[in-house]
């Protein structure tokens, strides 16, 4: 990949979270230097202003731009000049932050990367949108499993009409890891996924259910009209959700199940996706990101491989691609695949040009929205016992 693209430098991230112990920032900073655009100069990379200090040596941050506070870092940094400043900033704190350090950094003129889901409510949500519609800059949401070069090509061929009109979407995400009360022996990454003050009003739904239905939203671009779920707490005391079901209806007639599971012993990462169309139906599995799979009635079923050098892989499946057909890519490519798409608006954007804002190749903060109306409308769905309620979108993405 190409350096020091539009900009004639790299771009300055600065990342909140991502501490000692944690595990996402880590993830986030590994895919953001990934293709050598970016580097990492600055962190708030914890709640704690000690561990934050300490926790810049991992990342060979200077100890002087480790700040004991977001606050901190997004005022220092703007007095710096443009070109020293970070230029962008990652969000990778539990949900509860995610709200107000946005908010900040967008205010304090950075452009944004932040995870899911989007915030802790629907109404900062939305509120976090009207501040992105005024801020010059990018606003990215880590819905990583969309960056995969598979999960684009299947986007690429849905949308060229190659499977004809969609019918039906079959997503789950399922683990095991919280089969038992995790929250409760002092596990930090169970404790605030369980405790609705941090994670929201939803547990597996909110953490995995929502990238379950974002990627059936980004795949097949098809619009949702109404939700029916059932959410439940299978593991005595636990706060919040930890098994779930929703069936969608979709505007064009389309049906969809979301299944979040984090209660099924052995299961780990299992996010997998089944889409029906007229024409031909796939599937794929990020446990094995790497094949996709396609069948048609009365045909030998296909398996497409990530091959950036195949005639058979599109141009978005393509240019998701790093490596030769063979050396397994995952996790932490599909991540980058996000800050390169992002990267490539913020150099837009720092340069003064404009750049897309709604069917951009990155989630942005309008599927962040649409996460937090998938979460709101399946909890309110089912205290109400799996009544219908509408699912809308407030500016849709195709
Ligand atoms: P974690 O508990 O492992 O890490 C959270 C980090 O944020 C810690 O370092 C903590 O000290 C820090 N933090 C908390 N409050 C802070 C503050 N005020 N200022 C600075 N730092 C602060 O959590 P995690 O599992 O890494 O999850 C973090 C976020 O990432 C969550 O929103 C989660 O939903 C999301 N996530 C996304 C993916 C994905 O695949 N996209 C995967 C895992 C987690």
């Amino acid at each position: 990949m190409g350096t020091n693209g539009a900009l004639g430098r790299k771009l300055r991230m600065g990342i909140v979270g991502g501490g000692q112990g944690s595990f996402i920032g880590r993830v986030h900073v590994t895919a953001a230097i990934l293709d050598n655009r970016a580097e990492l100069v600055a962190g708030a990379f914890s709640s704690d202003a000690e561990r934050s200090k300490a926790s810049a040596a991992d990342y060979a941050v200077d100890p002087a731009r480790a700040y004991g506070s977001y606050e901190e870092m997004f005022a220092k940094e703007r007095s710096l000049p443009v070109g020293d400043r970070i230029d962008f900033v990652s969000v990778a704190t539990p949900n509860h932050m995610h709200f107000p350090v946005a908010k900040a950094a967008l205010e304090a003129g950075f452009n944004v990367v932040c995870d899911k889901p989007l915030t802790l409510t629907l109404a900062e949500a939305e509120a976090l949108a009207e501040i992105v519609a005024k801020a010059p800059g990018v606003f990215a949401v880590t819905h990583n499993y969309t960056g995969y070069p598979l999960v684009r090509q299947a986007r690429e061929m849905i949308l060229s009409g190659e499977l004809g009109d969609i019918q039906a979407i079959r997503a789950e995400y399922i683990q095991g890891w919280l089969r038992t009360r995790l929250e409760s022996e002092g596990q930090k990454q169970a404790a605030w996924r369980t405790d609705p003050k941090k994670s929201g009003a939803a547990g597996a739904f909110g953490d995995i259910g929502t990238h379950a239905y974002n990627l059936g939203r980004y795949m097949t671009g098809i619009l949702p009209e109404k939700i029916s779920a059932n959410l439940k707490v299978f593991e005595p005391g636990r706060a919040l959700d930890d098994y779930g079901h929703a069936v969608i209806r979709y505007q064009n007639g389309a049906l969809g199940t979301v299944t979040a599971s984090q209660i099924s012993h052995g299961r780990e990462n299992d996010v997998r996706i089944e889409i029906d169309g007229t024409l031909a139906s796939l599937e794929w599995h990020q446990e094995e990101p790497n094949k996709l799979f396609l069948r048609r009635n009365g045909h030998p079923h296909a398996i497409y491989t990530r091959d950036p050098n195949a005639p058979f892989m599109n141009a978005m499946g393509k240019a998701a691609c790093r490596l030769p057909s063979g050396h397994p890519e995952a996790f932490f490519e599909a991540f980058a695949n996000i800050y390169r798409a992002a990267y490539d608006a913020m150099e837009l954007a720092l340069t003064g040009k404009p750049f897309e804002r709604t069917n951009t190749v990155y989630p942005n903060v309008h599927d962040g929205v649409e996460g937090m109306y998938f979460i709101e409308q399946s909890v309110a769905s089912s205290k109400a016992d799996g009544a219908w309620l509408p699912l809308k979108h407030p500016l849709a993405r195709r």
